[in-house]
C-alpha cells in the first residue's frame, strides 16, 4: 500500500508535541523580531499526533531498499554492510560536541584521529600525503586535477588536455573540464582494457594527466599498468587513479607502486560509511612527494606530541571545503580500518574478488559475458541475448525487485550494450549470493517462457515504473494542496 502524505492525516487541533509552560515573561513577538521579517500568514503545517508521525516515517522508511534490509549489488557503488560499531564511535560525545573553531589545544583527539587516518590511507595507497577535505569522490577528483594543474603550472605550462578511457565514470570528464582541460578519449581493447596503441597516439606534451580507474569499470585489472605508466612518464604526464572503489586492492597492491601520482578514495564506499540518498561522504586525495606542496590547507602536522593545523603552505591550491571536511565520516573510516587491521583489510579484498568471480561463473551461462576473463571486485554482464527476445535490461532490473533484490547498476559502463554491472562486496554470505543468482537465472527462464511477466514488472512494489526524468526536470518538492 502506498503511504499517504502526512498532510492527509492532518485534522485541526491534533498535536504531536508537548512543551512546558512558559516560565519567563511573555514578550510580543514583534518586540523580538523586526516586523519586516515576520510572515503575514501562518504556514500550513500538518496537525498530527506523535504516534501518527512515528508510524508515517517508519512506514516510509520500509518502502525503500537499504543495505540493512536487502542485498544491494549496485556496481561501482560498493554497497557493503557498514558495521554498527562505526556509528557508535562516531557518536562519542567528545567527537560530536567539539566545534571546528575550537583551538588546536582543545581538539587534540580529533586532530590525532585525522593525522593517523591520513597515515593509514597513505600507507594503503603507497603515497606520501593525503588531504581529507573533499566531501565526495567527485570533489576529490576536482581537487586532484587542480593540484595537477598547479604542478604543471609550476613547471612553466599547465598544459591543455587530459586523457580518459571510454569506460570511465562520468565524473572523470566532468572534473577534467571543470579544471580547465579538454578531454581526449582513449579506446578500450577487445579484452576491455586500455588500448596501448591508442594511448601512444594520444599521449603528448600537451597532456597534463591520464585519469584511470583500476580495476576499471568493467571490473578488470589494468594488467599493463606499468607499461601505461612508462608511456606517460616519457611525456611527463601525471597518472591519476579514480580510486573510488579500492575494494579489490586493500593489502594486495598499492597504486603508488604502480606509478600513480594522485589518487582519490571514497571513504563512503571502500571504508564503510552508509551512502546513497545524498548523505555526507568523504573523498580524500593522496599524492606523491612531488605534489605535496600543492595540497589544500590546512595540513595536519605533529610537532613533539602536539597536533596542529598548518596553513603555511604558499603553493597550496587553497581550501576546498568548509573547515576540514566531513569529520564524522573520517571517524567511521578510522574505526573500520582499526577494527580490521592489516590482515582484515586484505581479507576484505580477497573476499570481494572471490564473491564477484563466483557470481560471474554462476551467471555466465545465462547472460552474455562481454569480456571472458577473471574479474576483480565486480563484473559486467550484457542483457543483449534477452534484448533479442524483446526484454530489456531495464525490464530485468524491474523484475529483480519482485524477487526482493536491488538491481545491479544498469546501462553503465556505456561501452557495453544493455550493461548490468554487479558488485556483491565482501560482506555477503554464499547463501545470499546464491539466492540472487537463482533469481537472475529464474528471470532468464521467464524471458524465454513468459516474457510479458518481466516486461510488466515490478508487480509487488508500492509504485512500479516511475518517470525517471520528470523529478530531475521539474524539481518541485513543495506541498501545495490545502488541508481540508
Ligand atoms: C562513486 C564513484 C565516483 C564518484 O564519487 P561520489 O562520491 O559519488 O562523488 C567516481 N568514480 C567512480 C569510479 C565511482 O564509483
Amino acid at each position: 500500500m502506498l503511504e499517504r502524505l502526512i498532510f492527509e492525516y492532518s485534522s485541526e487541533g491534533k498535536k504531536g508535541y508537548s512543551l512546558p509552560e512558559i516560565d519567563v515573561p511573555a514578550e510580543p513577538v514583534e518586540k523580538l523580531i523586526e516586523q519586516r521579517h515576520l510572515r503575514k500568514e501562518l504556514p500550513e503545517l500538518p496537525e498530527v499526533s506523535e504516534v501518527e508521525v512515528a508510524r508515517h516515517f517508519t512506514r516510509l522508511s520500509h518502502e525503500n531498499y537499504s543495505i540493512d534490509s536487502h542485498f544491494y549489488p549496485l556496481g561501482s557503488c560498493t554497497m557493503k554492510y557498514n558495521p554498527k560499531v562505526n556509528e557508535d564511535v562516531a557518536r562519542l560525545q567528545g567527537f560530536t560536541n567539539i566545534h571546528p573553531l575550537q583551538p588546536d589545544a582543545l581538539s587534540q583527539g580529533a586532530l590525532q584521529l585525522m593525522y593517523e587516518l591520513e597515515k593509514y590511507l597513505a600507507e594503503i595507497s603507497g603515497l606520501s600525503r593525503v588531504t581529507l577535505q573533499p566531501a565526495a569522490g567527485a570533489q576529490g577528483e576536482l581537487t586532484g586535477m587542480l593540484m595537477i594543474r598547479a604542478y604543471h603550472q609550476s613547471m612553466g605550462n599547465p598544459r591543455k588536455k587530459v586523457i580518459i578511457p571510454d569506460s570511465a565514470h562520468g565524473t572523470n570528464p566532468a572534473s577534467a573540464v571543470l579544471s580547465g582541460y579538454e578531454v581526449v578519449e582513449v579506446k578500450s581493447d577487445n579484452e576491455g582494457r586500455v588500448d596501448l596503441e591508442d594511448l601512444k597516439k594520444k599521449a603528448d606534451a600537451e597532456c597534463a594527466a591520464f585519469m584511470l580507474t583500476n580495476p576499471n569499470t568493467l571490473g578488470l585489472f589494468e594488467k599493463n599498468i606499468l607499461q601505461i605508466s612508462k608511456i606517460l612518464k616519457e611525456h611527463e604526464i601525471l597518472l591519476y587513479l579514480d580510486g573510488a572503489n579500492l575494494n579489490a586492492m586493500l593489502g594486495l597492491c598499492r597504486p603508488g607502486d604502480m606509478g600513480f601520482d594522485v589518487v582519490h578514495f571514497n571513504l563512503h564506499k571502500t571504508f564503510s560509511t552508509p551512502h546513497g540518498g545524498g548523505g555526507p561522504g568523504s573523498g580524500p586525495v593522496g599524492v606523491k612527494e612531488s605534489l605535496v606542496s600543492f595540497l589544500p590547507v590546512p595540513v595536519i602536522e605533529k610537532k613533539d606530541e602536539h597536533f596542529y593545523l598548518n596553513y603555511a603552505h604558499p603553493k597550496s591550491i587553497g581550501k576546498v571545503q568548509g573547515f576540514y571536511g566531513n569529520f564524522g565520516v573520517m571517524v567511521k573510516a578510522y574505526a573500520y580500518i582499526r577494527t580490521l587491521g592489516n590482515s582484515g583489510l586484505k581479507e576484505v579484498s580477497e573476499n570481494a574478488i572471490l564473491n564477484a568471480n563466483y557470481m560471474k561463473k554462476r551467471l555466465e551461462g545465462y547472460f552474455e559475458l562481454p569480456f571472458k576473463v577473471d574479474c576483480m571486485h565486480e563484473f559486467v554482464l550484457s542483457g543483449s541475448l534477452q534484448k533479442k527476445a524483446g526484454v530489456s535490461t531495464k525490464d530485468i532490473a524491474k523484475r529483480l525487485l519482485d524477487y526482493g533484490f536491488h538491481p545491479p547498476t544498469v546501462y553503465f559502463p556505456l561501452i557495453v550494450d544493455e550493461a548490468m554491472m554487479i558488485e556483491p562486496t565482501e560482506t555477503e554470505t554464499k547463501e545470499v549470493l546464491d539466492r540472487f543468482c537463482d533469481a537472475m537465472i529464474a528471470i532468464a527462464k521467464e524471458v524465454k517462457e513468459n516474457p510479458e511477466i518481466v516486461k510488466s514488472a515490478p508487480h509487488t512494489t508500492p509504485v512500479a515504473r516511475l518517470d525517471e526524468t520528470k523529478a530531475a526536470k521539474e524539481l518541485d518538492l513543495r506541498w501545495k494542496g490545502k488541508i481540508s
